[in-house]
């Protein structure tokens, strides 16, 4: 604590698909780390958003017959929704395409043109001649100029992972219509990224946050740093000043989100923005690992050339994988929030439990449903709910409340030392090592009661039981604000199982060593319920049929109808002549007879055949098939054949030359 609050954010989820898993592996742990500052006494505000603008959102809201904004609208309330059930809870939770954002891009974007780091460029764009309009982003898909990969239009996302610039990809075609691109010069502005290099390294050589975020920044700025084009031809976001043809990059109004959320949240409540984003601040971003690029160097860069405050922290996940897979929706490795968790009656707080206790923060985390039941099973059923209940029930029975006794000097020595560890951890952002010494605590205290067994001890020392039942009392009290952070619900049932008045979030961390005295308990209820494996079998066989689903789709040739079949010439002919094509060895010219017409095509059937075993033959072709030359012969027509050999198809009966297939 040093006056200044504290800002945490996390990376905006995009409004063109529903929330899953892979969203929560950000959002979860950013939620502990703000729940948990707020324990040790921290000021804290808690801001994100929805991230509105971008080619995906426009491409999604076309295909849906719908306008952007709608579409928008409709994921952002989704999301707002879903984290709220998840008890992930932002003290604000904007949109980028609302006023206050509009007009934070423009100033900003301003300010830099008014700084000097942007300039106009003549640059080579994808343009889609049918369509007859410039493709960006997502609107064009090609090859990656680095890797070779099949990547869209700003993003090499299934190869090297690398941003490309406006122009760069290889090969472009157009994702609306599937025509080959051409490159047309149009005028763009850039940002001058590649002015920061000095500076973002002593930045990045300060930040503070997880090393995989830092780390990645270091290499790539010591790599190379190019200017980024900052406007695109687009009529979805915020208009670039100046220019009514131009948008902005989204990359450039989203992160800008960030700030105009604080103001939104400010305005409301009464607070100064400037204060968490002009000059020194603590702004701790929270983010998944796929956009580290865009928060430690373009986002740092473009705030220290506009005048602003630059983030403290920058915090990055790991990927999450699914049974083994590569998480892909595409392909069906993947879980959705609501669809196949909430909405299936689980609770947030085993998700939470999994999410931050699975592993790192940064390392991959793989998701399995079976993996999932074993840890809620053994460790927050069989551990922590256990003790809970079994403390709470003896006390409650035997004692009708807290008795009047000591709290054992070792017990309080494992709930500071405790303490001490899950605090440093969070501090850190070491979410699992966090959890694990909470369980640890839990674990301590099961032994502790079950070595001492008060239900022995009181058949001949009552007051001995009733302080090894105050002890135990005490672990549960600090177990309460403990996981308050993890798992918010279950923390509020224990600390009113425990006979405390309000709420456990409110409470601070040295509450942990506080001694109630002695009051009336309630009767306890069971804490955590197993997961059975009907319940586990049903999950994993959805998993099975979305994975078998887009395998069909992947797999499915594309229907047509009788009409489509018609426009097939398909015929009967007789082979006149064959004989091989120079230089090739896969290849007969044919020459052959489609009744009343004599057609010379090449085939790629000379290691099956001998040419003159064909002659005479009938055959079965393609007649209008676009003439094409092959090593330099021109073939009219393709004649058909099956398998791996090349096995020709053959009329059964023989007809006369020219006979259509029907
Ligand atoms: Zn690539
Ligand atoms: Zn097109």
């Amino acid at each position: 604590m040093n006056g200044q609050p504290l800002l945490v954010t996390c990376g905006l989820p995009y409004t063109n698909g529903p929330c899953h898993l892979g969203h929560l592996r950000t959002y979860v742990p950013a939620d502990a780390y703000v729940r948990f500052m707020r324990h040790t006494g921290e000021e804290v505000v808690f801001i994100c958003g929805s991230d509105n603008h971008g080619t995906p959102v426009v491409v999604s809201a076309e295909e849906q017959g719908i306008s952007p904004r709608d579409l928008c609208e409709r994921y952002h309330r989704h999301f707002d929704e879903t984290f709220r059930r998840m008890d992930v809870v932002f003290d604000h939770f904007g949109m980028t395409d609302d006023p206050a954002n509009h007009e934070r891009t423009q100033s900003i974007v301003r300010q830099l043109i008014h700084n000097g780091y942007v300039y106009p460029e003549t640059v080579q764009q994808c343009f889609c001649p049918k369509c007859s309009r410039f493709l960006p982003d997502r609107y064009v898909e090609g090859r990656c100029p680095h890797c070779g990969v099949m990547a869209r239009g700003d993003e090499c996302d299934q190869g090297c992972g690398k941003h490309l610039e406006p122009g760069e990809i290889i090969e472009p075609t157009c994702r609306i219509c599937g025509c080959r691109a051409e490159m047309r010069s149009q005028e763009h502005f850039f940002f001058k990224l590649s002015a920061f290099r000095d500076y973002l390294l002593n930045y990045l050589d300060g930040l503070s946050g997880t090393s995989n975020a830092k780390n990645y920044a270091i290499g790539w700025v010591s790599d190379e740093l190019r200017d980024w084009c900052i406007t695109r031809t687009l009529e979805w976001g915020v208009g670039f000043p100046g220019r009514d043809d131009l948008v902005v990059y989204v990359w450039v109004d989203a992160p800008i989100g960030y700030i105009a959320f604080t103001e939104e949240w400010a305005k409301a409540n009464g607070k100064d923005w400037k204060k968490y984003w002009c000059g020194e601040n603590r702004v701790t971003h929270f983010i998944g690992g796929d956009i580290i690029y865009h928060h430690t160097i373009f986002w740092p860069a473009l705030l220290r050339a506009a005048g602003y405050g630059v983030p403290k922290a920058v915090v990055a996940s790991g990927m999450v994988k699914i049974d083994d897979h590569k998480f892909s929706k595409s392909r069906g490795y993947v879980v959705w929030t609501n669809e196949d968790y909430l909405d299936k009656g689980l609770p947030s707080d085993y998700l939470r439990y999994y999410l931050l206790s699975y592993t790192n923060h940064t390392k991959e985390l793989n998701f399995s449903w079976k993996v999932f039941q074993d840890r809620i099973n053994n460790e927050l059923v069989g551990t922590l709910g256990n003790f809970v209940y079994r403390t709470l029930y003896f006390a409650h029975k035997e004692f009708g409340g807290i008795p009047d006794a000591p709290v054992d000097p070792t017990v309080d020595g494992e709930i500071a030392q405790t303490l001490s560890l899950v605090r440093s951890s969070m501090e850190s952002y070491e979410f699992k090592v966090a959890m694990d010494a909470i369980m640890t605590l839990a674990s301590f205290g099961n032994n502790y009661i079950q070595s001492n067994a008060p239900w022995k001890q009181i058949k001949e020392d009552r007051m001995a039981a009733a302080a090894t039942v105050r002890s135990c009392l005490q672990i549960v009290s600090a177990l309460s604000i403990l996981i308050d952070s993890f798992m918010p619900e279950r923390a509020q049932r224990i600390w009113n199982m425990l006979g405390n008045p309000g709420k456990v979030c409110e409470r601070t961390l040295d509450e942990c060593m506080v001694t109630a005295g002695p009051r009336v308990l309630p009767e306890p209820s069971i804490l955590f319920g197993k997961l059975d494996d009907a319940l586990i079998q049903d999950l994993d066989r959805l998993l099975e049929k979305r994975v078998e689903e887009a395998n069909r789709k992947a797999n499915k040739m594309k229907e047509i109808s009788i009409d489509d079949f018609g426009n097939l010439d398909i015929r009967i002919g007789t082979v006149l002549s064959a004989t091989s094509v120079p230089k090739s060895k896969k290849l007969l010219l044919l020459s052959v007879d489609l009744g009343g017409e004599i057609r010379q095509i090449v085939s790629g059937i000379a290691a099956f055949y001998e040419p003159e075993d064909l002659v005479g033959k009938q055959v079965t072709v393609l007649a209008n098939l676009a003439p094409a030359t092959i090593f330099g012969v021109k073939s009219n027509g393709m004649i058909l054949a099956a398998g791996d050999k090349a096995s020709l198809l053959v009329p059964l009966i023989p007809v006369s030359p020219g006979t259509r297939i029907r």
